[in-house]
């Protein structure tokens, strides 16, 4: 039977920055996925301004290799259309065309991405084991034994689980999944959109007859789009929504899509997955395990993100892991500082952004900021920034912030 230090469950960006940060650590561990890379992972492909951060800090070789890589385009804003069809447009670098070559986030199709990011793991010496579907674990003379579905067996001192939003091991744990703190996704590429932005700004489109959902294009390379929808789940299931076809409704009917869809073409299907958000606090370890990513539900609740929360909490396991073996402290009450540790870097603004979240119940409000701010360079630049300091989102908040939209 092979006997590591630590085991991690999921080679997605959880598992990934978790790998690199142990290796970082010097501590012994071994990385196993049940796929076969490359392999897909439904997702807006969107890879933000905080991915981009957490890979400057754990290996800034590895981003100047992804800048120069043909499988990302560099994105350098977004573009929010309001309920009443406006569109708004921020940049996530104010003046980002004078000649910046480092772009703030990218969008690369996570067969691409993830596949990238295997490989560059495995050439700073991270050990992977592919084809492992990890399905049975028991706590055994103080160590886990771990077997996968065709019987390898392996055994480990702590197990980091970043196995994704279907974790059978973190539902057990007590990561359910509840409809308020849930959201449902379904994504499809295309050719042939109509667009034409030169930063490629991703756009989000908060449509009238799809509120409180969302839509959104995302350019990719090679002429192809991700487009999908997402929904909180207990408003799905309120609604009766079938996201697949409201989907293709949109694209056909609305006013400001089907134009640029008329020359559009499917590829391949509509695929859906769900999104566990982190609008609610979680006990995310336990004795020897600690919970990471989608696995940990940490999904910002406004904007759907998630590679970037995946990748921080993979680091903050591998620390918490790497103290628990060099101290030999394993116990609950140890792993504990691991969840410290997540809420503190992630609590607040996970929770602004449940807050957020709510703009979209008041289409006016909304249309009320896209209006002001098409006019207000002051207030474009405000929102950019909320995008680079948490601080700024906190005023979005205030009731000041309001009177200074509506007066000044
Ligand atoms: C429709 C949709 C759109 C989204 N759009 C965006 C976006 O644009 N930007 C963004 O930042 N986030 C987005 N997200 C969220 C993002 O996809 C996730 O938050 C992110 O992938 C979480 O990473 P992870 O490493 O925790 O899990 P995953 O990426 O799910 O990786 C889990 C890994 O574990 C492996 N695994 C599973 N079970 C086992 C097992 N038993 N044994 C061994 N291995 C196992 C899987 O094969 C997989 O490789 C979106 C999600 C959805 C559903």
């Amino acid at each position: 039977m092979r006997k590591v230090k630590v085991l991690i469950v999921g080679a997605g960006p959880a598992g990934i920055a978790a790998g690199l940060q142990l290796k970082k650590e010097g501590v012994e561990s071994l990385l196993v996925d049940r796929a076969r890379f490359p392999r897909d992972k439904i997702c807006g492909d969107a890879i933000s301004g905080k991915v981009v951060e957490l890979l400057r800090k754990l290996d800034p070789s590895i981003l100047s290799g992804l800048e120069k890589s043909p499988i990302q385009c560099a994105s350098w804003g977004v573009t929010f259309v309001a309920p009443n069809g406006k569109a708004l447009e921020i940049p996530f670098k104010r003046d980002y065309q004078k000649g910046d070559h480092h772009p703030p986030g990218f969008i690369s199709k996570r067969f691409d991405f993830d596949h990238f990011m295997l490989e560059r793991a495995r050439e700073r010496g991270l050990e992977v084991l592919e084809a492992f579907d990890a399905q049975h674990f028991e706590r055994r003379n103080g160590n886990w034994e771990i077997r996968s579905a065709d019987g390898q067996c392996i055994e480990a001192g702590l197990l980091i689980f970043a196995n994704g939003a279907h974790s059978r091991f973190a539902r057990q744990a007590g990561i359910r999944k509840e409809k308020k703190h849930y959201c449902a996704g379904v994504r499809a590429y295309f050719k042939g959109v109509e667009y034409a932005h030169p930063g490629h700004f991703i756009e989000l489109h908060f449509s009238r007859s799809f509120l409180p959902g969302y839509f959104w294009i995302f350019p990719l390379p090679g002429g192809l789009f991700n487009v999908g929808v997402g929904m909180r789940s207990d408003k799905v299931s309120r609604k009766k929504i079938h996201l697949r076809e409201r989907m293709m409704q949109m694209i056909k009917e609305d006013k400001n899509l089907k134009k640029r869809f008329a020359r559009a073409e499917l590829l391949g299907k509509i695929d859906g997955y769900g999104l566990p958000l982190g609008s609610k606090k979680r006990r995310i370890s336990g004795e020897a395990y600690l919970l990471a990513g989608d696995a940990a539900a940490l999904i910002d609740p406004f904007t759907g993100e998630g590679i970037g929360n995946a990748m921080l909490s993979g680091v903050e396991a591998a620390k918490v892991a790497a103290e628990a073996v060099r101290s030999g402290h394993f116990e609950a009450d140890f792993m504990q500082q691991y969840d410290e540790n997540v809420y503190r870097k992630l609590g607040r603004e996970l929770q602004l952004s449940y807050k957020m979240q709510q703009l979209v119940n008041y289409p006016w409000l909304f249309n009320l900021v896209v209006n002001r701010a098409s006019k207000s360079e002051t207030l474009r630049n405000t929102i950019s920034a909320m995008f680079e300091d948490i601080d700024l989102r906190a005023r979005l908040k205030k009731p000041g912030f309001y009177r200074d939209l509506l007066f000044k």
